[in-house]
């Protein structure tokens, strides 16, 4: 197959090992700068053009958009689809999960496990919001935030209200959610790949620390899941129509709630973790459901 992968850098571990499953498998795999596609969007026969050239027809198309270029990545994917490629992650889809807001409220209206979790424009009613959740300790989240910044733990009502009107302030958008204290500081990811889970990670944050990201100092082991964690995972993957994401769960006093979905998991974390080799089951999958024409939107979303 010829396969394009779209990502900024092509050394991260990631795509270095995307490459190495591709090639050890056969195919042709061209590494491409995300920001360094251009586009004619006006033209019949949609193209896409890469360092003075117009790039070739690809089978299938593996987007690893950053977060910082959502908006320029997920209109290049959108390009690929138009022209008929069949993309691992489509437009639509990149989008969603890419707004906490909107993937929180697709997967509570098919029911998923969520923190309680609160969201407003106006700071104007802050006590009712914070009633809402069930009171502090809060956790206030940027909508586009990752990596754990822009989580924060409020322990009383006061610094949780201060907090709000600061980030409001900013005019950056939040959420207010119910603290997972039961989590004890860890998470769990979990890694669907063409609606199987295919690993699962513990990750725990370091002492005195409520979140567990890598990036944080957190640390990472292999985690037997649960059936109940297994089927939430491999449903959230459904609702937000991601052939390959990382799920994250807590262990919340009512069951699994499902925290966020990632269009782009790394698999440095959970390769070292699991002794497994993800990217050849990202390769497998590409060749068991690639084919021209069967992208669902074809940038219609
Ligand atoms: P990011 O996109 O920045 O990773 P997350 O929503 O994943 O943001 O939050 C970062 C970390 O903070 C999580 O991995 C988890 O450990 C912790 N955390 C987030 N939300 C909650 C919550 N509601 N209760 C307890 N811990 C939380
Ligand atoms: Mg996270």
């Amino acid at each position: 197959m010829r396969i394009a992968l779209l990502c900024r850098n092509p050394d991260l571990y990631s795509h270095r090992r995307l490459v190495e499953a591709a090639e050890e498998r056969g195919h042709e795999i061209d590494v491409l700068d995300t920001l360094r596609i251009y586009m004619n969007i006006t033209s019949h026969r949609p193209a896409l053009h890469y360092r003075g050239e117009q790039l070739p027809t690809y089978d299938a198309v593996i987007p690893r958009i950053g977060t910082s270029i959502t908006a320029y990545g997920s209109a290049v994917v959108r390009q690929f689809e138009m022209t008929g490629a069949w993309t691992l992650a489509e437009s639509v889809a990149i989008n969603r999960s890419r707004d906490k807001l909107r993937s929180l409220q697709l997967l509570s209206r098919e029911g998923i496990g969520l923190p309680v979790t609160a969201f407003a424009h106006d700071t104007r009613q802050l006590d009712d919001l914070l009633d809402m959740v069930g009171g502090e300790p809060v956790v206030i989240k940027l909508l586009e935030g990752t990596q754990g910044v822009g989580v924060v733990l409020a322990e009383t009502r006061r610094s949780a209200k201060s907090v709000i009107e600061a980030f409001r302030g900013a005019k950056v958008n939040i959420l207010v959610q119910e603290f997972i204290k039961e989590a004890g500081g860890a998470d769990i990811r979990t890694i669907v790949v063409g609606g199987k889970v295919v690993a699962a990670m513990k990750r725990q944050g370091g002492e005195g620390e409520f979140r567990s990201n890598l990036h944080r100092g957190g640390g990472a082991s292999k985690i037997k899941i649960t059936p109940e964690e297994r089927a939430t995972a491999v449903r959230a993957a459904k609702i937000m129509g991601l052939h390959v994401c990382g799920v994250d769960l807590l262990r919340s006093n009512h069951g699994p709630v499902v925290m966020e979905v990632n269009s782009s998991p790394g698999l440095e974390g959970i390769e070292g973790a699991t002794g497994l080799d993800i990217a050849a089951q990202i390769i497998d999958l590409i060749e068991k459901t690639a084919k021209p024409g069967k992208t669902k939107t074809k940038g219609t979303g």
